[in-house]
Protein backbone atom coordinates (compact mmCIF):
# COMPACT_ATOMS: atom_id res chain seq x y z
CA UNK A 1 0.00 0.00 0.00
CA UNK A 2 1.36 2.73 -1.16
CA UNK A 3 0.47 5.83 1.75
CA UNK A 4 2.59 8.16 0.45
CA UNK A 5 1.06 11.21 -1.60
CA UNK A 6 -2.11 9.64 0.09
CA UNK A 7 -5.33 10.28 -1.69
CA UNK A 8 -8.63 9.44 0.19
CA UNK A 9 -11.99 9.61 -0.79
CA UNK A 10 -12.24 12.74 1.46
CA UNK A 11 -10.25 14.72 -0.42
CA UNK A 12 -12.03 17.65 -2.35
CA UNK A 13 -9.23 19.42 -4.15
CA UNK A 14 -9.38 22.86 -3.90
CA UNK A 15 -10.75 23.16 -7.62
CA UNK A 16 -13.69 20.61 -7.03
CA UNK A 17 -14.38 22.60 -3.72
CA UNK A 18 -14.57 25.86 -5.53
CA UNK A 19 -16.88 23.87 -8.29
CA UNK A 20 -19.31 22.16 -5.94
CA UNK A 21 -19.28 25.11 -3.36
CA UNK A 22 -20.18 27.91 -5.99
CA UNK A 23 -22.95 25.22 -7.37
CA UNK A 24 -24.70 24.63 -3.83
CA UNK A 25 -25.03 28.32 -3.38
CA UNK A 26 -26.26 29.39 -6.89
CA UNK A 27 -28.52 26.64 -5.70
CA UNK A 28 -29.67 27.78 -2.24
CA UNK A 29 -29.94 31.34 -4.10
CA UNK A 30 -33.10 29.50 -6.03
CA UNK A 31 -34.69 28.42 -3.00
CA UNK A 32 -34.57 31.74 -0.85
CA UNK A 33 -35.93 33.04 -3.98
CA UNK A 34 -38.71 30.77 -4.41
CA UNK A 35 -39.11 29.88 -0.63
CA UNK A 36 -42.49 32.92 -0.17
CA UNK A 37 -43.96 30.63 -2.85
CA UNK A 38 -43.00 27.27 -2.22
CA UNK A 39 -45.57 24.74 0.19
CA UNK A 40 -44.36 25.16 3.48
CA UNK A 41 -44.93 21.39 4.21
CA UNK A 42 -46.47 18.98 1.54
CA UNK A 43 -47.76 16.99 4.52
CA UNK A 44 -46.46 13.94 2.90
CA UNK A 45 -46.38 10.39 5.05
CA UNK A 46 -43.37 8.57 6.74
CA UNK A 47 -43.91 5.96 3.56
CA UNK A 48 -43.52 8.77 1.17
CA UNK A 49 -40.53 10.50 2.59
CA UNK A 50 -38.82 7.60 3.03
CA UNK A 51 -39.35 6.32 -0.71
CA UNK A 52 -38.13 9.60 -1.77
CA UNK A 53 -34.79 9.35 0.32
CA UNK A 54 -34.69 5.46 -1.26
CA UNK A 55 -34.39 2.54 0.86
CA UNK A 56 -30.48 1.16 0.10
CA UNK A 57 -28.35 -0.23 2.75
CA UNK A 58 -24.07 1.68 2.96
CA UNK A 59 -22.74 1.74 -0.14
CA UNK A 60 -19.78 -0.47 -0.29
CA UNK A 61 -18.16 1.58 -3.53
CA UNK A 62 -18.35 5.40 -2.17
CA UNK A 63 -19.71 7.83 -5.40
CA UNK A 64 -18.31 10.89 -6.80
CA UNK A 65 -19.27 14.10 -5.39
CA UNK A 66 -21.16 15.68 -8.36
CA UNK A 67 -23.61 12.21 -8.82
CA UNK A 68 -24.27 12.24 -4.99
CA UNK A 69 -25.12 15.95 -4.75
CA UNK A 70 -27.20 16.41 -8.07
CA UNK A 71 -31.16 16.57 -7.33
CA UNK A 72 -29.95 16.98 -3.28
CA UNK A 73 -31.34 20.14 -2.77
CA UNK A 74 -34.39 19.56 -4.82
CA UNK A 75 -34.91 16.45 -2.93
CA UNK A 76 -34.92 18.31 0.66
CA UNK A 77 -36.85 21.24 -0.55
CA UNK A 78 -39.42 18.82 -1.51
CA UNK A 79 -39.56 16.61 1.66
CA UNK A 80 -38.74 19.54 4.41
CA UNK A 81 -41.00 21.88 6.53
CA UNK A 82 -40.05 25.31 5.48
CA UNK A 83 -39.42 27.49 8.58
CA UNK A 84 -38.26 30.30 7.12
CA UNK A 85 -41.36 30.39 5.23
CA UNK A 86 -42.84 34.01 5.88
CA UNK A 87 -46.14 32.46 6.56
CA UNK A 88 -44.70 29.59 8.93
CA UNK A 89 -46.19 30.60 12.36
CA UNK A 90 -46.08 27.68 14.12
CA UNK A 91 -44.25 26.75 17.98
CA UNK A 92 -41.60 28.81 18.24
CA UNK A 93 -39.01 28.48 15.52
CA UNK A 94 -37.18 31.47 14.00
CA UNK A 95 -36.91 32.28 10.33
CA UNK A 96 -32.90 31.22 9.95
CA UNK A 97 -30.87 34.54 8.69
CA UNK A 98 -28.72 33.33 5.56
CA UNK A 99 -26.07 35.25 6.90
CA UNK A 100 -26.24 32.57 10.14
CA UNK A 101 -26.26 29.82 7.81
CA UNK A 102 -22.77 30.73 5.90
CA UNK A 103 -21.17 31.53 9.39
CA UNK A 104 -21.93 27.57 9.69
CA UNK A 105 -20.13 26.92 6.47
CA UNK A 106 -17.83 28.92 7.29
CA UNK A 107 -17.28 27.60 11.19
CA UNK A 108 -17.13 24.04 9.89
CA UNK A 109 -14.67 24.58 7.60
CA UNK A 110 -12.20 26.58 10.37
CA UNK A 111 -13.54 23.60 12.69
CA UNK A 112 -12.55 25.16 16.00
CA UNK A 113 -13.01 22.89 19.11
CA UNK A 114 -14.25 25.43 21.55
CA UNK A 115 -13.19 23.00 24.31
CA UNK A 116 -10.14 24.73 24.84
CA UNK A 117 -8.96 28.17 24.33
CA UNK A 118 -5.67 27.20 22.48
CA UNK A 119 -7.70 25.24 20.15
CA UNK A 120 -9.45 28.20 19.04
CA UNK A 121 -7.96 31.23 20.18
CA UNK A 122 -9.90 33.61 17.75
CA UNK A 123 -13.01 31.63 17.94
CA UNK A 124 -13.10 31.64 21.66
CA UNK A 125 -12.62 35.37 21.86
CA UNK A 126 -15.80 35.57 19.49
CA UNK A 127 -18.12 33.24 21.84
CA UNK A 128 -16.78 35.11 24.85
CA UNK A 129 -18.02 38.54 23.18
CA UNK A 130 -20.94 36.87 21.88
CA UNK A 131 -21.93 36.15 25.51
CA UNK A 132 -21.54 39.91 26.16
CA UNK A 133 -23.20 41.01 23.55
CA UNK A 134 -26.27 39.02 24.57
CA UNK A 135 -26.21 40.07 28.34
CA UNK A 136 -26.05 43.30 27.04
CA UNK A 137 -28.69 43.47 24.45
CA UNK A 138 -31.20 42.11 26.89
CA UNK A 139 -30.01 44.14 29.97
CA UNK A 140 -28.09 41.97 32.20
CA UNK A 141 -24.76 42.38 33.36
CA UNK A 142 -22.48 42.00 30.91
CA UNK A 143 -19.65 40.71 33.38
CA UNK A 144 -21.64 37.66 33.76
CA UNK A 145 -20.43 34.25 32.62
CA UNK A 146 -22.02 32.16 29.92
CA UNK A 147 -21.78 29.85 26.89
CA UNK A 148 -23.86 29.00 23.76
CA UNK A 149 -25.34 25.39 23.83
CA UNK A 150 -27.45 23.57 21.86
CA UNK A 151 -30.80 25.50 22.68
CA UNK A 152 -33.20 26.86 25.25
CA UNK A 153 -33.56 23.51 26.62
CA UNK A 154 -29.58 22.96 27.52
CA UNK A 155 -29.37 26.32 28.31
CA UNK A 156 -32.02 25.71 31.46
CA UNK A 157 -30.57 22.56 32.62
CA UNK A 158 -26.77 24.09 32.57
CA UNK A 159 -28.24 26.50 34.86
CA UNK A 160 -30.65 24.04 36.69
CA UNK A 161 -27.27 22.33 37.91
CA UNK A 162 -25.28 25.30 38.67
CA UNK A 163 -27.89 26.32 40.84
CA UNK A 164 -28.14 23.38 42.20
CA UNK A 165 -23.87 23.52 43.15
CA UNK A 166 -24.52 27.01 44.57
CA UNK A 167 -27.25 25.45 47.28
CA UNK A 168 -25.46 22.33 48.05
CA UNK A 169 -21.64 22.16 47.04
CA UNK A 170 -19.88 19.04 47.74
CA UNK A 171 -22.00 16.69 49.08
CA UNK A 172 -24.12 15.99 45.87
CA UNK A 173 -20.99 15.88 43.72
CA UNK A 174 -19.48 12.68 45.72
CA UNK A 175 -22.64 10.98 46.94
CA UNK A 176 -25.52 11.58 44.67
CA UNK A 177 -28.66 12.56 45.87
CA UNK A 178 -27.87 10.45 48.79
CA UNK A 179 -25.61 12.73 50.01
CA UNK A 180 -28.30 15.17 50.96
CA UNK A 181 -30.74 14.54 54.16
CA UNK A 182 -33.26 17.21 52.60
CA UNK A 183 -35.68 17.40 49.69
CA UNK A 184 -34.42 19.81 47.20
CA UNK A 185 -37.52 21.71 45.40
CA UNK A 186 -38.26 23.52 42.65
CA UNK A 187 -40.53 26.06 42.03
CA UNK A 188 -41.88 27.08 38.61
CA UNK A 189 -45.51 28.34 37.38
CA UNK A 190 -48.04 25.79 35.41
CA UNK A 191 -46.88 27.62 32.37
CA UNK A 192 -42.80 26.31 32.16
CA UNK A 193 -41.85 24.14 29.69
CA UNK A 194 -41.68 20.71 30.05
CA UNK A 195 -37.61 20.88 30.35
CA UNK A 196 -38.10 21.20 33.79
CA UNK A 197 -39.74 17.73 34.27
CA UNK A 198 -36.57 16.42 32.05
CA UNK A 199 -34.09 18.10 34.62
CA UNK A 200 -35.44 16.84 37.58
CA UNK A 201 -36.47 13.36 36.89
CA UNK A 202 -32.73 13.03 34.81
CA UNK A 203 -30.44 14.80 37.07
CA UNK A 204 -32.18 12.32 39.93
CA UNK A 205 -35.06 15.28 42.12
CA UNK A 206 -37.86 13.45 40.92
CA UNK A 207 -40.86 15.53 39.28
CA UNK A 208 -42.47 15.08 42.77
CA UNK A 209 -40.10 17.83 43.77
CA UNK A 210 -41.73 20.67 41.26
CA UNK A 211 -44.32 22.30 42.81
CA UNK A 212 -46.58 24.06 39.75
CA UNK A 213 -47.74 27.75 40.99
CA UNK A 214 -50.99 28.84 39.44
CA UNK A 215 -51.33 31.32 36.59
CA UNK A 216 -53.66 34.02 35.88
CA UNK A 217 -55.25 33.96 32.78
CA UNK A 218 -51.85 34.84 30.67
CA UNK A 219 -49.98 32.38 32.35
CA UNK A 220 -48.24 34.94 34.81
CA UNK A 221 -47.82 32.83 37.84
CA UNK A 222 -48.97 34.29 40.87
CA UNK A 223 -46.42 35.52 43.51
CA UNK A 224 -48.52 34.87 47.25
CA UNK A 225 -49.05 31.57 45.69
CA UNK A 226 -45.32 30.91 45.53
CA UNK A 227 -44.49 32.57 48.38
CA UNK A 228 -46.91 31.09 50.48
CA UNK A 229 -45.70 27.11 49.06
CA UNK A 230 -42.15 27.90 49.84
CA UNK A 231 -43.20 28.90 53.58
CA UNK A 232 -45.12 25.80 53.51
CA UNK A 233 -42.52 23.70 52.35
CA UNK A 234 -39.80 25.14 54.61
CA UNK A 235 -42.11 24.28 57.41
CA UNK A 236 -42.00 21.07 56.80
CA UNK A 237 -38.33 20.49 56.44
CA UNK A 238 -37.97 20.60 52.68
CA UNK A 239 -35.12 22.40 51.40
CA UNK A 240 -36.30 25.05 48.61
CA UNK A 241 -33.46 25.97 45.84
CA UNK A 242 -34.69 27.23 42.75
CA UNK A 243 -37.14 29.37 41.26
CA UNK A 244 -37.54 30.15 37.53
CA UNK A 245 -39.85 32.43 36.04
CA UNK A 246 -40.55 32.52 32.56
CA UNK A 247 -39.90 35.41 30.64
CA UNK A 248 -42.67 34.25 27.67
CA UNK A 249 -44.24 31.29 27.71
CA UNK A 250 -44.06 28.83 25.25
CA UNK A 251 -48.17 28.60 25.17
CA UNK A 252 -48.89 32.06 25.66
CA UNK A 253 -45.99 34.78 25.73
CA UNK A 254 -46.94 35.52 29.27
CA UNK A 255 -44.20 37.12 31.45
CA UNK A 256 -44.21 36.02 35.16
CA UNK A 257 -43.70 39.06 37.18
CA UNK A 258 -40.16 38.89 37.39
CA UNK A 259 -39.08 41.80 39.99
CA UNK A 260 -41.75 39.96 42.86
CA UNK A 261 -40.10 36.71 41.88
CA UNK A 262 -36.42 37.90 42.33
CA UNK A 263 -37.97 39.35 46.03
CA UNK A 264 -39.22 36.37 46.92
CA UNK A 265 -35.55 35.04 46.06
CA UNK A 266 -33.61 37.67 48.32
CA UNK A 267 -36.12 37.19 50.76
CA UNK A 268 -35.66 33.30 50.99
CA UNK A 269 -31.82 33.37 50.09
CA UNK A 270 -33.45 31.17 46.64
CA UNK A 271 -31.47 30.80 43.16
CA UNK A 272 -33.70 33.08 40.29
CA UNK A 273 -33.43 31.43 37.21
CA UNK A 274 -35.13 33.32 34.48
CA UNK A 275 -36.53 30.65 30.89
CA UNK A 276 -36.52 33.64 28.46
CA UNK A 277 -35.67 31.08 25.67
CA UNK A 278 -38.37 32.77 23.61
CA UNK A 279 -39.03 36.36 25.10
CA UNK A 280 -35.81 37.26 26.11
CA UNK A 281 -34.64 39.36 23.45
CA UNK A 282 -37.72 41.38 23.64
CA UNK A 283 -36.32 42.55 26.24
CA UNK A 284 -34.03 45.24 23.70
CA UNK A 285 -37.12 46.81 23.22
CA UNK A 286 -37.60 49.97 24.34
CA UNK A 287 -41.48 49.67 24.06
CA UNK A 288 -41.43 46.44 25.69
CA UNK A 289 -38.64 46.36 28.18
CA UNK A 290 -40.45 47.29 31.58
CA UNK A 291 -42.52 44.23 31.07
CA UNK A 292 -38.81 41.99 31.54
CA UNK A 293 -38.15 44.22 34.84
CA UNK A 294 -35.85 42.17 37.49
CA UNK A 295 -34.85 40.00 34.69
CA UNK A 296 -31.45 41.85 34.97
CA UNK A 297 -31.67 40.42 38.76
CA UNK A 298 -31.65 36.92 37.82
CA UNK A 299 -29.05 34.41 39.00
CA UNK A 300 -29.20 32.78 35.42
CA UNK A 301 -31.10 33.06 32.41
CA UNK A 302 -31.99 30.95 29.59
CA UNK A 303 -32.45 32.81 25.85
CA UNK A 304 -32.39 30.99 22.47
CA UNK A 305 -31.12 32.94 20.07
CA UNK A 306 -32.32 30.08 17.04
CA UNK A 307 -35.71 31.39 18.04
CA UNK A 308 -35.78 35.30 18.19
CA UNK A 309 -32.70 36.66 16.89
CA UNK A 310 -32.93 34.93 14.18
CA UNK A 311 -30.05 32.26 13.59
CA UNK A 312 -30.27 28.68 12.47
CA UNK A 313 -30.91 25.79 14.79
CA UNK A 314 -28.77 24.87 17.06
CA UNK A 315 -27.84 27.93 19.36
CA UNK A 316 -28.92 28.07 22.73
CA UNK A 317 -27.16 30.75 25.39
CA UNK A 318 -27.03 30.12 29.06
CA UNK A 319 -26.08 33.39 31.04
CA UNK A 320 -24.83 33.39 34.81
CA UNK A 321 -24.20 35.76 37.30
CA UNK A 322 -20.73 35.21 37.94
CA UNK A 323 -18.52 32.41 35.71
CA UNK A 324 -17.21 31.11 38.93
CA UNK A 325 -21.29 29.74 39.49
CA UNK A 326 -20.24 27.50 35.93
CA UNK A 327 -16.87 26.67 37.12
CA UNK A 328 -18.37 25.41 40.21
CA UNK A 329 -20.84 22.85 38.76
CA UNK A 330 -19.25 21.68 35.63
CA UNK A 331 -14.80 22.17 35.75
CA UNK A 332 -12.59 19.22 36.19
CA UNK A 333 -9.02 19.34 35.29
CA UNK A 334 -7.74 15.89 34.12
CA UNK A 335 -4.06 15.57 33.53
CA UNK A 336 -4.61 14.96 29.94
CA UNK A 337 -5.63 18.62 29.11
CA UNK A 338 -2.89 20.67 29.22
CA UNK A 339 -4.75 24.35 28.86
CA UNK A 340 -3.21 27.25 29.79
CA UNK A 341 -5.92 28.93 32.16
CA UNK A 342 -3.84 31.81 32.15
CA UNK A 343 -4.14 32.41 28.45
CA UNK A 344 -8.00 32.53 28.13
CA UNK A 345 -11.58 30.81 29.00
CA UNK A 346 -11.57 26.80 28.71
CA UNK A 347 -15.36 26.20 27.40
CA UNK A 348 -14.86 22.72 27.97
CA UNK A 349 -14.88 23.96 32.30
CA UNK A 350 -17.62 25.81 31.79
CA UNK A 351 -20.91 22.91 30.76
CA UNK A 352 -21.57 19.71 29.58
CA UNK A 353 -19.94 19.43 26.50
CA UNK A 354 -16.05 18.18 26.18
CA UNK A 355 -15.90 18.82 22.29
CA UNK A 356 -18.26 22.00 20.85
CA UNK A 357 -18.84 23.62 18.14
CA UNK A 358 -18.20 27.37 16.91
CA UNK A 359 -22.01 28.28 16.87
CA UNK A 360 -21.13 31.49 18.91
CA UNK A 361 -20.08 32.73 14.91
CA UNK A 362 -23.19 32.62 13.31
CA UNK A 363 -24.74 34.80 16.47
CA UNK A 364 -21.99 37.22 16.17
CA UNK A 365 -22.79 37.68 12.81
CA UNK A 366 -26.15 38.20 12.91
CA UNK A 367 -26.14 40.66 15.97
CA UNK A 368 -23.07 42.65 13.69
CA UNK A 369 -25.38 42.70 10.84
CA UNK A 370 -28.66 44.49 12.89
CA UNK A 371 -27.10 45.51 15.66
CA UNK A 372 -29.21 46.84 18.27
CA UNK A 373 -31.12 49.07 16.70
CA UNK A 374 -32.12 46.19 13.87
CA UNK A 375 -33.08 44.05 16.55
CA UNK A 376 -34.69 46.64 18.35
CA UNK A 377 -37.04 46.98 15.20
CA UNK A 378 -37.18 43.67 13.82
CA UNK A 379 -39.06 42.44 17.31
CA UNK A 380 -40.84 45.06 17.75
CA UNK A 381 -42.63 44.72 14.16
CA UNK A 382 -42.75 40.85 14.97
CA UNK A 383 -44.81 41.83 18.17
CA UNK A 384 -46.82 44.83 16.27
CA UNK A 385 -48.17 41.92 13.33
CA UNK A 386 -48.76 40.01 16.30
CA UNK A 387 -50.94 43.07 17.70
CA UNK A 388 -52.72 43.21 13.68
CA UNK A 389 -53.87 39.68 13.75
CA UNK A 390 -55.32 40.00 17.42
CA UNK A 391 -56.81 43.28 15.92
CA UNK A 392 -57.88 41.58 12.52
CA UNK A 393 -59.15 38.37 14.96
CA UNK A 394 -61.71 41.31 17.26
CA UNK A 395 -63.26 42.53 13.85
CA UNK A 396 -63.83 38.66 12.64
CA UNK A 397 -67.57 37.44 14.50
CA UNK A 398 -66.37 34.04 13.35
CA UNK A 399 -62.97 34.15 15.17
CA UNK A 400 -62.81 34.65 19.44
CA UNK A 401 -59.43 36.05 20.56
CA UNK A 402 -57.78 34.50 23.67
CA UNK A 403 -54.63 36.31 24.04
CA UNK A 404 -52.17 38.24 22.68
CA UNK A 405 -48.63 38.22 24.18
CA UNK A 406 -45.11 39.47 22.92
CA UNK A 407 -45.64 37.44 19.55
CA UNK A 408 -48.08 35.07 20.08
CA UNK A 409 -51.79 34.99 19.21
CA UNK A 410 -54.57 32.74 20.81
CA UNK A 411 -57.88 31.92 19.14
CA UNK A 412 -60.26 30.01 17.89
CA UNK A 413 -62.55 29.55 15.17
CA UNK A 414 -66.39 29.74 16.37
CA UNK A 415 -69.19 29.16 13.61
CA UNK A 416 -72.29 32.02 13.46
CA UNK A 417 -74.34 30.42 16.08
CA UNK A 418 -77.16 32.27 14.30
CA UNK A 419 -76.65 29.36 11.15
CA UNK A 420 -75.13 26.65 13.15
CA UNK A 421 -76.64 26.95 16.97
CA UNK A 422 -74.05 27.38 19.83
CA UNK A 423 -70.80 24.57 20.07
CA UNK A 424 -69.99 23.64 23.20
CA UNK A 425 -65.99 24.20 24.05
CA UNK A 426 -65.98 19.81 23.16
CA UNK A 427 -67.58 20.58 19.83
CA UNK A 428 -65.36 23.68 19.26
CA UNK A 429 -62.07 21.40 20.10
CA UNK A 430 -62.27 18.97 18.00
CA UNK A 431 -63.53 21.76 15.22
CA UNK A 432 -60.21 23.65 15.53
CA UNK A 433 -58.02 20.73 15.77
CA UNK A 434 -59.20 19.42 12.46
CA UNK A 435 -58.94 23.17 11.04
CA UNK A 436 -55.35 23.23 12.10
CA UNK A 437 -54.36 19.96 10.77
CA UNK A 438 -55.92 20.73 7.47
CA UNK A 439 -54.40 23.99 7.20
CA UNK A 440 -50.89 22.98 7.93
CA UNK A 441 -51.49 19.76 5.47
CA UNK A 442 -52.60 22.78 2.97
CA UNK A 443 -49.03 24.08 3.17
CA UNK A 444 -50.07 27.90 2.55
CA UNK A 445 -50.04 28.88 6.15
CA UNK A 446 -48.40 27.16 9.35
CA UNK A 447 -49.70 27.15 12.58
CA UNK A 448 -50.04 25.43 15.58
CA UNK A 449 -52.12 25.38 18.78
CA UNK A 450 -52.47 26.18 22.35
CA UNK A 451 -54.54 24.04 24.92
CA UNK A 452 -55.69 26.15 27.92
CA UNK A 453 -57.76 25.47 30.18
CA UNK A 454 -59.58 21.97 28.66
CA UNK A 455 -60.01 24.95 25.10
CA UNK A 456 -57.77 23.62 21.82
CA UNK A 457 -56.73 26.71 20.60
CA UNK A 458 -54.96 27.53 17.63
CA UNK A 459 -51.86 29.60 18.20
CA UNK A 460 -49.68 31.84 16.09
CA UNK A 461 -46.24 32.92 17.14
CA UNK A 462 -44.21 35.34 14.96
CA UNK A 463 -40.41 35.17 15.34
CA UNK A 464 -40.32 35.48 11.52
CA UNK A 465 -37.92 38.56 10.10
CA UNK A 466 -40.22 37.91 6.61
CA UNK A 467 -43.55 37.87 7.73
CA UNK A 468 -45.76 40.91 6.68
CA UNK A 469 -49.07 42.23 7.30
CA UNK A 470 -50.15 40.65 4.05
CA UNK A 471 -49.06 37.07 5.61
CA UNK A 472 -51.31 38.22 8.70
CA UNK A 473 -54.46 39.07 7.06
CA UNK A 474 -54.06 35.31 4.70
CA UNK A 475 -53.15 33.12 7.74
CA UNK A 476 -56.94 34.75 8.83
CA UNK A 477 -58.56 34.24 6.11
CA UNK A 478 -57.51 30.69 5.68
CA UNK A 479 -58.61 29.91 9.11
CA UNK A 480 -61.90 31.45 8.38
CA UNK A 481 -62.11 29.46 5.09
CA UNK A 482 -61.04 26.07 6.58
CA UNK A 483 -63.31 26.82 9.16
CA UNK A 484 -66.43 27.32 7.03
CA UNK A 485 -65.77 24.71 4.93
CA UNK A 486 -65.25 22.69 7.74
CA UNK A 487 -68.76 23.68 9.24
CA UNK A 488 -70.80 23.13 5.82
C1 LIG B 1 -38.35 26.82 23.13
C2 LIG B 1 -38.34 26.89 24.57
C3 LIG B 1 -37.59 26.00 25.33
C4 LIG B 1 -36.78 24.89 24.69
O1 LIG B 1 -35.81 25.43 23.84
P1 LIG B 1 -35.13 24.53 22.71
O2 LIG B 1 -34.33 25.50 21.93
O3 LIG B 1 -36.25 23.92 21.92
O4 LIG B 1 -34.31 23.52 23.40
C5 LIG B 1 -37.61 26.16 26.70
N1 LIG B 1 -38.33 27.13 27.29
C6 LIG B 1 -39.07 28.00 26.59
C7 LIG B 1 -39.83 29.08 27.30
C8 LIG B 1 -39.09 27.93 25.20
O5 LIG B 1 -39.82 28.80 24.50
Amino acid sequence: MELNQRKTPMHMTPDEFRKLGHHLVDELAMYLDALPDLPITQGKTVEQIREALGQKGLPGDGSGFEEMWRGLVQKLVDNSLHNGHPRFLGYIMGSPSPLGALGDLLAAMINPNMGGWNLTPIASEIEVQTVKWLAELIGYPTDCGGLLVSGGAMANYTAFLAARRQQNTESIRRSGMRGIDQELTVYCSEGTHTWVQKACDLFGHGTNSIRWIPTDENQRVIASDLEARIKGDKEKGMKPFLVIGTAGTVSTGGIDPLDELADICDKYDLWFHVDGAYGAPAACVPELKDMFSGMERADSIALDPHKWLYAPIEAGCVLVRSPQHLLNAYSYRPPYYHFDEESGINYYEYGFQNSRGFRALKVWLNLQKAGLKGYQEMILQDVRLAEKLAAIIREEPELELKSQNLSIVNFRFVPDPEKYGKFNDEALNELNEKLMSQAQAGGKAYFTNAFINGQFLLRTCIVNFRTDSGDIRAVADIVLEKGRTLIE
